[in-house]
């Protein structure tokens, strides 16, 4: 029997196993197997949401042993590092410290990416990173102590009128202005809870953007829009603001002055974890991800599928597909007809990316672009917006278990979200 192995369950990889192993897990025409480092599988683009409290990532995750039963694959807990080529086996350092080796037939390596400092001094050491549900708890568990201490502060009249908690994120992508947008809504959630003076009054966030405007992704007027809610909400956005360094105390700009902050967070940029940069030699891009063609097979090794942030998939304008959730699921849709494909021996389908417009969410509104039928794209804002923004979401868990499940896991974060939201900020003295 073939072995499929594909490391990664995230956006496209949970994905993918489960659509394998409905198709080929069971009917016994292949063994599919997958490896995560976590136990657990939560969709990335909610990572905001798991730090600022929105989000209860008890309710919203998927355990990969329950989704594995259910649909037919096999899941094995462990950290992948290398690929011996040459005797077909995945490397991976399991739960017990133990290296495994893993056979494959067939490979898909689908481990996301990671945040880029670009090398920026002083980032590694001082600066948060949302770049998975461990880092989004830490973040939360940071900003809570932070709170915490400044109310303690506050009541030994320790603080002055202009005292304020200092939140610096670096990077205007949909990262760090979906962040920034719950973070005073957090610290008033926190303030009923715990405090009574505190209230987003007492927060001074800033998105930091070295280019002249943020959410390149989106049209100008959008994204200018986007700034004006931000300003309203009382969010300093600063673009052209090149960052040169970070030390205990803030962020350092090029031009000379210096962001003072008290909890820094980095999001800017992404790149494939360094370990995948020419991997048994594969060929891999300027931010490592390994380059594929449009079957999505690695260019030196056609048993070796990639897919979603560390992929490196051209497309004919020249540019190679995004980094986002979106990419990724259509990239877990085509390799899955590829894997189909080969083995019946039949001639595999290219990837094209086809952009279906990004939103942003900003706490209880959203704003962003769709493209309806590969029309030209269309501005949404508001309910809508925040609608197809949560839509999209869903989509993702219906792929995964099926859309009563789905429709039961949203009535359990409705619930979850009334009677609970607030409960992170109780249960600790
Ligand atoms: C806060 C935030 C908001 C976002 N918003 C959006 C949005 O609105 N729309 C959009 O399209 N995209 C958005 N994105 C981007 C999107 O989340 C990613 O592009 C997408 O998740 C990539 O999917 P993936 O399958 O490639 O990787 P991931 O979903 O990151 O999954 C990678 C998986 O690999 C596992 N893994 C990693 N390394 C190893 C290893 N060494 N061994 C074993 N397992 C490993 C991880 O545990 C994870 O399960 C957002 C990202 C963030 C952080």
């Amino acid at each position: 029997m073939k072995k499929i192995v594909i490391v990664g369950g995230g956006a496209g990889g949970l994905e993918l196993a489960t659509d394998l192993g409905d198709k080929l897990g069971k009917n016994n025409q292949a063994e599919i197997t997958l490896i995560d480092k976590n136990s657990y599988h939560l969709w990335k683009p909610l990572l905001h949401e798991v730090a600022t409290g929105v989000l209860d990532e008890q309710v919203d995750n998927i355990f990969y042993a329950s989704q594995a039963q259910q649909h037919h694959f096999l899941f094995t807990q462990g950290t992948f590092s290398n690929i011996d080529r040459q005797n077909k086996q995945v490397i991976i350092t399991d739960f017990q410290d133990e290296t495994v080796s893993i056979r494959y037939d067939i490979l898909v390596v689908a481990i996301g990416s990671t945040s880029n400092d670009f090398g920026t001094p002083g980032v590694n050491e001082h600066c948060i990173f949302l770049d998975d549900q461990n880092a989004a708890i830490q973040l939360r568990e940071t900003l809570i102590t932070k709170f915490s201490s400044f109310c303690s502060m506050v009541d030994q009249n320790a603080t002055s009128n202009s005292d304020k908690i200092r939140i610096a994120i670096v990077g205007g992508g949909a990262t760090g202005v979906e962040l920034a947008s719950e973070l005073p809504h957090m610290v008033d959630a926190f303030g009923a809870c715990r405090h009574n003076k505190m209230c987003s009054e007492l927060l001074e966030v800033a998105v930091i953007e070295a280019t002249d405007r943020i959410l390149p992704a989106l049209p100008e007027d959008t994204a200018l829009s986007i700034t004006n809610t931000l300003q309203k909400r009382g969010i300093n956005v600063l673009t052209n603001t090149m960052i040169t360094k970070a030390e205990s105390d803030g962020f350092y700009p090029k031009d000379g002055n210096t962001i003072k902050a008290d909890i820094m967070i980095w999001t800017a940029g992404v790149k494939a974890p360094d370990y995948l940069k020419e991997i048994a030699g594969l060929e891999s891009s300027r931010s490592n991800q390994l380059v594929v063609k449009p079957t999505l097979q690695t260019t030196r090794d056609d048993s070796i599928f990639v897919i979603g942030d560390c992929a490196y998939a051209m497309q004919g304008n020249g540019r190679a597909a995004p980094p986002s959730a979106q990419a990724a699921h259509q990239m877990a849709k085509i390799c899955f007809e590829n894997i189909i494909r080969s083995l019946n021996n039949k001639p595999m389908k290219s990837f094209k990316y086809i952009d279906n417009g990004t939103i942003i969410s900003l706490h209880d509104t959203a704003q962003g672009v769709i493209k309806l039928l590969g029309k030209s794209q269309m501005g949404v804002k508001g309910f809508l917006a925040l609608m197809i923004h949560r839509f999209l979401y869903r989509t993702h868990q219906a792929n995964l278990l099926g859309i009563f499940k789905t429709m039961r896991f949203a009535r359990a974060s409705k619930f979850m979200y009334k009677t609970k939201s607030t409960s992170i900020f109780t249960h600790r003295d």
